[in-house]
């Protein structure tokens, strides 16, 4: 049997058709992705608690052309803020979409996640779906044709890895990342106030009150943001710290440690446990940073299967380079070369709570 389902799942407003692609192991587990915005738009696993879907999502394209919350998306060309939109390479400004409070969020008004993606490969026995997508100069703003590949593979140890490539004809800034929130009771189980997250993370970016950052990396000792030991969400997004008071929630960049550009091995970033179903997911990547954001801004609405979503009903581990980081010199840097590879990983595993 192939562990490779392909579907047509809906129509964009002008014709063209959105393919679905559901990877299964031999745990039970089964992700499926669409063409739209390469979204995860569903993970069913079948563990210890019987079936669950633990993402966010949508059962029909007219319900993700209606999100604003990038539930699921592959975001870019540039994850998260880029203050007024504006940027410089070697002294060229570029003055790129924006969105959000005159700042660029997300790759602009017109970013990635809305894009119809191309199929680049299946790979039957991992199992795997690569998808691609050509982001022509000027995109939004952004300097160079910009050809990317997003590779999802699901093995039998309930490991969703994603690998991102791309090249540029120009120097250009890549940062993509996937904005599925995740709730591991079941994504129509309510909010996520009662699980717990852990972010290897000893430093963090403070942000102003429109999430642009200060330019500061700062320890997280004595601060509400210290979630290096496994903490209650409940209790980080009530805190009254002012910057978590702000966002609503937490919706901030931890810096995670141990950051080495040459690097290409993910390394632990972060873990979400849900004591009630026993179960754990654990984040690694190769990026410097992860914003964790807890869906402050989420309002009421229509899920898959009549689920009902709102505030709180999901956390986002979102991989990237630091917001704002083409204006900051002290971050690691988002600029790619012309004619040079973009290659990162970031994954997300689920386990029961004891291991
Ligand atoms: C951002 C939030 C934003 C959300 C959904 C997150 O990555 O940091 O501020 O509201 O995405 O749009």
């Amino acid at each position: 049997m192939s562990n490779i389902q392909q579907q047509v799942f809906g129509t964009m407003p002008d014709g063209e058709q959105v393919d679905s692609f559901t990877l299964s192991n031999n745990q039970g587990s089964s992700v499926t992705l669409l063409t739209l915005g390469a979204t995860i738009q569903s993970w069913k696993i079948n563990d210890h608690n019987g079936q669950s879907d633990i993402v966010l999502g949508f059962d029909k394209v007219e319900g993700y052309l209606a999100d604003q919350g990038y539930i699921g998306r592959t975001v870019g060309r540039y994850a998260n803020r880029i203050a007024n939109g504006r940027f410089c390479i070697d002294g060229t400004e570029y003055n790129v979409s924006t969105n959000l409070q005159g700042n660029s969020l997300h790759g602009g008004v017109d970013g990635f996640h809305n894009r119809i993606w191309s199929v680049g490969g299946l790979v039957d026995d991992s199992p795997s779906v690569t998808l691609n997508l050509l982001s022509p100069d000027g995109d939004q703003g952004f300097p160079g044709n910009l050809e990317v590949k997003v590779t999802f593979t699901l093995d039998d140890d309930n490991c969703l890895s994603i690998e991102y490539y791309a090249q540029s004809d120009k120097d250009t800034l890549f940062n993509p990342t996937q904005h599925s929130y995740f709730n591991l009771a079941g994504h129509d189980s309510g909010d996520i106030l009662s699980q717990q997250v852990r972010l290897m993370a000893s430093h963090y970016t403070p942000a102003d009150e429109h999430a642009i950052p200060t330019g500061e990396i700062i320890s997280v000792k004595n601060t509400a943001f210290d979630l290096t030991q496994l903490s209650v969400l409940a209790e980080r997004v009530k805190s009254q710290d002012p910057e978590i008071k702000a966002a609503s929630g937490l919706d901030h960049n931890w810096c995670i440690d141990g950051f080495d550009p040459a690097q290409h091995t993910a390394r632990t970033a972060a873990t979400i446990v849900d004591p009630k179903s026993a179960r754990k997911l654990i984040m690694r990547t190769t990026m410097p940073g992860v914003q964790v954001y807890t869906a402050n801004f989420l309002g009421d609405t229509q899920g898959k299967e009549g689920a009902l979503y709102g505030q709180y009903h999901g956390v986002c581990l979102e991989s990237q380079f630091y917001p704002n980081s083409p204006n900051e010199p002290g971050f690691p840097s988002p600029v790619l070369r012309k004619d040079s590879e973009f290659r990162s990983t970031t994954t997300y595993q689920l386990v029961a709570t004891e291991h």
